[in-house]
């Protein structure tokens, strides 16, 4: 994967004054009902999932707003979810 994947939207996610509340992972989890919270953080534990693959699962539910990029820095805790 090329490490300007998702750059707009990076820079777009980045630009925006709320980001600091949380990652598009983060915000996204908190939408989420406890099941499908759940579905989600169990995906992303499980290290033979791509943060592609999942950001392609997410899409599918009509989930736009998180690139592979954001998920993988969710998942290293390097996000702005303080994690
Ligand atoms: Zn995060």
């Amino acid at each position: 994967m090329s490490k300007y994947d998702g750059f707009a939207n990076d820079a777009e996610y980045h630009s925006n004054s709320q980001y600091k509340r949380g990652c598009s992972v983060g915000r996204l989890l908190e939408t989420l009902n406890e099941d499908d919270r759940e579905a989600v953080r169990e995906a992303m534990a499980r290290v033979e999932l791509t943060n592609a693959g999942i950001a392609v699962a997410l899409k599918a539910r009509g989930v736009t707003t998180v690139t592979a990029g954001t998920i993988g820095r969710h998942r290293r805790a390097a996000c702005s979810c303080g994690g």
